[in-house]
């Protein structure tokens, strides 16, 4: 977005509108903090707003200012529908493309004609917006949010709870500030946000200091099942329905486990891929350090997308297949994965 197109949404924002603000599902702590940043801060404006979320959150972001407010569009289909064909202007956070909402919530999105506004940090973003407020090489589309208000003239709005929520969103994505993404910027944006009244301790045990037994032990079952492959820099972790079920698997419960494959020495390349029986899908995250594209590699063969160190994708293969179909991609990959190495 350019001056004169902020000006102009300025202008739509000078008069009370219905608005929807919309994120991805599964939703992350950058997805809700940036969510929950807008929503504060537009309510503060005087519009009337709702954010809505394909489904519901992991336990630890059930404490974000305004949480409780937020409509799940697949527990309630029709108040979902209400709200998204009524309002005037439509904010989509934290992911650049419909079919990220999942099959329920992304038909409803085709069929409205509201002003869209993405505000986003992924790459290769479909063209749905008339307003575009786009950066991959920000840390976090939390982060953005704070530029955003910036950029409107508004710094000053900035309460406790929008600098609660934006400081949640950015500290999650970042990896509590040390993904490469993390920049002095990022650093200048934590400080306002410190000063606004964001209590970092507060906020980072709210997050970290959840664990169950049952993840622990989830836990050291995936790293058991970890398998690493030398000559490829690569390790990968599987999680298979069954395990998920003896450890009562939680929403957000996988979270950061891949880190521990990209953790280990001399691996470049990590996937972790998570049995869903009930979607009949696995879901898988890749990491990577380095230049060797993660996002390329969830895109060309795993229906997914993301960004260059951290992606998504999914497979509809059964999880054994999936991962020999990831294996047998590997020698392709042998140049990239030992060049960055
Ligand atoms: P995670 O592995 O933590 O679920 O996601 C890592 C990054 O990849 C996030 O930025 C997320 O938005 C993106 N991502 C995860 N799953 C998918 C997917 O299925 N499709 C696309 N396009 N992006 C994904
Ligand atoms: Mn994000």
């Amino acid at each position: 977005m350019n001056e004169a197109e902020f000006e102009r949404l300025k202008q739509v924002l000078s008069e009370p509108k219905k608005i929807a603000i919309v994120t991805h599902r599964n939703p992350d702590g950058d997805a809700y903090g940036s969510s929950l940043g807008l929503y504060w801060f537009l309510i503060k404006k005087g519009h009337e707003v709702t954010v809505v979320s394909p489904n519901d959150c992991p336990g630890f972001l059930k404490w974000l200012p305004g949480e409780d407010q937020i409509e799940i569009f697949e527990g309630n289909q029709e108040k979902g529908k209400e709200i998204l064909h009524a309002a005037e202007l439509v904010f989509t956070l934290d992911f650049n493309a419909f079919h990220r909402l999942g099959e329920v919530m992304a038909p409803v999105m085709e069929e409205i004609h509201p002003i869209f506004v993405m505000i986003d940090h992924h790459q290769q973003p479909d063209e749905y917006a008339e307003f575009s407020f786009v950066n991959s090489s920000m840390s976090s589309t939390s982060e953005m949010i704070y530029q955003f208000i910036d950029r409107l003239g508004m710094k000053e709005s900035i309460d406790n709870d929008i600098a609660t929520c934006l400081y949640a969103g950015i500290l999650t994505d970042t990896g509590s500030f040390r993904f490469p993404a993390t920049t002095s910027a990022t650093h200048k944006v934590v400080a306002n946000l410190l000063d606004k009244g964001a209590n970092n301790a507060d906020i980072y045990n709210r997050i970290h200091d959840v664990n169950t037994y049952n993840r622990m032990q989830l836990l050291g079952r995936a790293l058991d099942n970890m398998v690493v492959l030398d000559k490829f820099h690569t390790a990968y972790i599987t999680l298979s329905q069954g395990e998920l079920n003896r450890y009562k698997f939680q929403r957000g419960d996988t979270e950061g486990f891949v880190n521990y494959a990209l953790s280990i020495k001399n691996v470049m390349f990590a996937a972790i891929f998570i049995e869903d029986r009930k979607q009949k899908i696995i879901k898988i995250s890749f990491r990577s350090v380095g230049e060797f594209s993660v996002n390329e590699f969830a895109r060309n063969h795993f229906n997914g997308g993301g960004h260059v160190n951290a992606a998504g994708g999914r497979s509809e293969l059964s999880l054994n297949e999936t991962v020999q179909k990831f294996v047998n991609l590997l020698p392709s990959l042998t140049n990239e994965l030992t060049m960055s190495s």
